[in-house]
């Protein structure tokens, strides 16, 4: 069984990306600059969105030595939190594409984009894909419930311009949530605007623990806490927005229909 003490996980299998390994640059605890109502964390313990060094890179590549990886297809930086909120984002990217060779991935809510450090921490990963769940700031503020100062509109801002500089493949994120049904047409302006590469949907398919649990980052299954499904969209419902999302933005689409299914414009 997986040590509670490494900072690299799994690979654990993801409908979108395949076997993927986890990387965790924060470990100790969840920390985020948001609190995501369908987050599979639970609540965050640490609300932040200062930049700091939690665990040293040379950590993280002894821990990526000990570890099986070799099955896995792809690098994931997400773990415990945000992981543009680790300073050391981009040593850590390169010295694990150095070691494993693999495709490098990085998950961000995208809330750090307005630092240029973060931004260049961010041009090392071959693939980087921004959450952008609401059409609206109210919207935004009652789903992923931001540190004070976080705006839709600020993070739609510094997405764009890190759009401008980066060259590897760029991917917005979209949780459909029953209430977020109505909000496609804001969400069409919003991915215009930033032009990435493709769009994912997802669902809430994991349950949200009512408390924090290490292997949560990578779990699919139980928790040792009361955890709350989410009610989700039917995978009809999935590919039918998935068409008027791909149609509307002219960007491929992937979304789970029971299997990862590719709707290009
Ligand atoms: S951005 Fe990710 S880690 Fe942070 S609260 Fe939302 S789902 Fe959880």
């Amino acid at each position: 069984m997986e040590g509670h003490t490494t900072t690299v996980y799994g690979p654990v299998a993801s409908w979108r990306f395949g076997w993927s390994l986890g990387v965790d640059l924060i470990l100790s605890t969840s920390v985020c600059s948001f609190n995501c109502v369908y987050c599979q964390l639970g609540p965050i313990q640490e609300r932040t969105n200062e930049r700091r060094e939690f665990l040293p890179t040379e950590r993280v590549l002894a821990d990526l030595e000990a570890h099986a990886w070799q099955r896995s297809e792809i690098v994931t930086f997400a773990g415990s939190g945000e992981p543009t909120l680790a300073s050391n984002l981009g040593s850590a990217i390169e010295g694990v594409a150095r070691i494993t060779h693999l495709p490098t991935l990085v998950l961000t809510n995208g809330t750090q984009l307005h630092d240029p450090a973060a931004r260049a921490d961010l041009l090392v990963a071959d693939q980087v894909e921004i959450k952008l769940d609401a059409a609206d700031e109210q919207t935004f503020q009652r789903v992923n419930r931001p540190v004070d100062g976080v705006t839709l509109a600020g993070i739609i801002e510094s997405a764009t311009t890190f759009r401008n500089e980066y060259s590897g493949h760029l991917s917005l994120q979209v949780m459909m949530l029953p209430m977020e049904r109505d909000y496609l047409a804001g969400i069409v302006e919003h991915a215009r605007r930033i032009a990435p590469d493709s769009i994912s949907l997802t669902t809430p398919r994991r349950p949200r623990p009512s408390d924090w649990y290490l292997p949560s980052r990578g779990s699919h299954g139980d928790v040792p806490y009361p955890a709350k499904p989410m009610r989700q969209p039917t995978p009809e419902e999935c590919v039918t927005l998935a068409r008027r999302l791909a149609t509307e933005t002219k960007v491929e689409v992937w979304v789970s229909a029971g299997e990862k299914t590719i709707i290009s414009p």
